[in-house]
């Protein structure tokens, strides 16, 4: 914008949005960045864009000139956008500031061919979650059979070029994503049909490989910026510095740094600062300010310039000592005009609002950075998995030992999300009982372990299956008595469940159940058999009655289940078992609780 007319003043500025870009694997992220950056530069002329740590600087000045008719400069008085480099949600929710989203505008894409998918679900979560705006970039509508590619034109232009067919098939994986929103619970619409954006998502149709469409993101992101965050953006420049550790980086000559998304105030050499750190806050004195220097120098020895000072929004490499233990996701103040203790206090608080509820019994969770770890335990609440511990850092042989104090082996497990496994840990692994899962995808992290525990309980189903005496209802059939006893050899039919051998045989006389022997024998056909489904007639043998005293022809017989045994079927194993053992159990239980309501409970 040009000078005057801002309302901006030396200490008093707008800043410029941070914008963030999210979506699913290969719909296109890192192209549109590219595309966006490379035509930036294209266009304009030196200081087209700036290149900060971690993040690019568009201009106004630039973004309207790659926006042409859309971004009249003079409507604007934000300074341009600030786009995030690395796109994906994980960098998304590492770069978390005070209460929510570093980000204060964020596109999710959407590949239009490909539509929806996990970590397209993943992102609008995230979005939800943190109450992020946010606009769908519907991404690769060059693929549309039949497009006639218009490179760099705004979409409407573009559109009216494309024959019928295009278009129809275009619109109709326009529709579906809007519908998909809708789904999800965001009202959606074609971008120049949304009227409040604060209310509806705008789709922007776009091709990240011809650059169409584009010009309509850039005004929609500038309009939305201008429109509805600009009391955001307004930042004292001279005020102390608050920003988000990106990244910790060992650096030739510094050791290690922080990479720092600074989204209010200024910090500049000598300033003391404050850092969340893995134990607790650090207090250092900034020793040097690096921005990188221009692509065309980088190849010197020296990759990074120095700086005095730094304003939001900007993307910056503190060099400090004592930075070692600083995380990725941590909160970094400029203590200037408050007191150390302060500040100090803040950081803490901040960092206790992303602590993680556990549970004395539970999993231990370790992730790269503090907003990976916060929305993985998010996924884990989703899941009911509880945590027992949950850090920032890589799996060492303190989280084996704390992993192998779980009671149950379901929770001796750790979830490691983009984390490494040093290398004493991996020995102790191998020697404990502790499970790990690691993963770079949270829903796949989470997926994974959800399978280990579905795989372990079909196996401790089976285990008790096998174990369990299951019910079971036949009847002797009239004329079918081939022996009295010694044992009864007799015919029967099997009712309902499966009979097996070697099992307690019981009839109910009056409301009383009495056992009357043991199945010894089953002949199928003159066939030994261990055991019969319901539906088929087979001969057994039992010892220990005579027919025609404890058992008669045309009598109903049970296998006598144990109390335990009744009980376990009735409430754990009702789903597993066939529709006839499940009749036969509930007879089974209906005979005995007339005489014992509470009988098997
Ligand atoms: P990311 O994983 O979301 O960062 O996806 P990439 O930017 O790496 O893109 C994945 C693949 O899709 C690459 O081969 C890109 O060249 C291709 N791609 C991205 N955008 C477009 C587009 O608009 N049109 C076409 N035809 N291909 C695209």
């Amino acid at each position: 914008a040009d000078a005057d007319a801002s309302p901006a003043t030396e200490s008093n500025a707008l800043r410029t949005p941070i914008v963030a870009v999210l979506g699913h694997v290969d719909h296109g992220k890192t192209t549109l960045l590219d595309k966006i950056r490379g035509s930036a530069v294209s266009e304009g002329e030196a200081g087209a864009i700036t290149q900060h740590i971690g993040a690019t600087a568009v201009p106004l000045e630039t973004v309207s000139q790659m926006a042409g008719s859309l971004v009249k400069p003079e409507d604007f008085d934000l300074p341009g956008l600030l786009f995030i480099d690395t796109p994906g949600h994980h960098s998304f929710s590492t770069l978390r500031s005070r209460g929510g989203a570093l980000a204060d505008i964020a596109i999710v894409v959407v590949d239009v061919n490909d539509g929806f998918q996990p970590q397209t679900l993943e992102a609008l979560d995230i979005l939800k979650r943190t109450g992020t705006p946010f606009v769908v970039a519907a991404n690769k509508i060059d693929t549309t059979p039949g497009w006639n590619p218009q490179d760099g034109s705004p979409i409407q232009g573009s559109y009216d070029s494309q024959s019928d067919s295009a278009r129809g098939r275009l619109d109709e994986n326009l529709y579906e994503i809007i519908g998909n929103l809708s789904d999800e619970g965001f009202s959606a619409d074609l971008y120049w049909r949304v009227q409040n954006f604060q209310k509806n998502v705008g789709v922007v149709p776009l091709s990240a490989m011809t650059g169409e469409g584009i010009p309509d993101l850039l005004a929609v992101l500038m309009g939305l910026s201008q429109r509805y965050m600009k009391e955001e953006m307004e930042i004292d420049v001279s005020g102390p510095g608050a920003g988000t550790v990106l990244e910790v980086k060992e650096e030739r000559g510094f050791g290690a740094t922080v990479d720092v998304v600074l989204y209010d105030g200024s910090v500049r050499e000598d300033d003391v600062i404050v850092v969340g750190g893995v134990n607790g806050p650090i207090v250092t004195e900034v020793r040097a300010l690096l921005q990188p220097r221009p692509n065309a120098e980088i190849r010197t020895e020296k990759r990074f310039d120095k700086v005095e000072e730094v304003r939001a929004a900007a993307g910056i490499k503190i060099a400090a000592p004592d930075l070692d233990d600083a995380m990725a996701g941590a909160p970094i103040r400029v203590v200037r005009d408050r007191s150390e203790e302060e500040v100090i206090e803040d950081v803490t608080s901040e960092l206790a609002e992303i602590e993680v509820d556990t549970a004395d019994e539970g999993v231990v969770v370790k992730a790269d950075t503090l907003g990976s770890l916060e929305a993985m335990a998010n996924a884990l609440k989703e899941a009911e998995v509880p945590i027992l511990r949950a850090e920032v850092g890589d799996v060492a042989p303190r989280d084996v030992a704390v992993a192998s104090t779980a009671r149950e082996m379901e929770n001796k497990v750790i979830l490691g999300f983009s984390v490494d496994v040093l290398p004493n840990a991996e020995d102790e692994l191998e020697t404990s009982e502790v499970r790990l899962f690691r993963d770079d995808v949270i829903y796949q992290l989470v997926e994974e372990y959800e399978e280990f525990i579905d795989e372990r309980q079909r196996a401790q189903q089976e285990t008790v299956m096998d174990k369990i005496i299951r019910p079971c209802r036949f009847r002797i059939l009239e004329d079918h008595v081939f022996r009295q006893s010694g044992p009864a050899v007799v015919g029967v039919e099997v009712m309902s469940g499966t009979l097996k051998n070697n099992t307690n045989v019981a009839k109910w006389e009056g409301n009383k159940p009495t056992r009357v022997g043991q199945l010894s024998g089953i002949q199928e056909q003159g066939e030994d058999v261990s055991e019969v489904r319901a539906g088929n007639r087979v001969s057994i043998a039992i010892d220990g009655p005579t027919v025609g005293r404890q058992i008669e022809e045309g009598d109903e017989l049970w296998t006598e289940l144990p109390e335990k045994h009744a009980k376990i079927l009735e409430q754990e194993l009702s789903d597993e078992i066939p529709a006839d053992e499940l009749e036969a159990l509930t007879g089974y239980l209906n005979k005995h609780r007339r005489r014992d309501p509470f009988w098997g409970k």
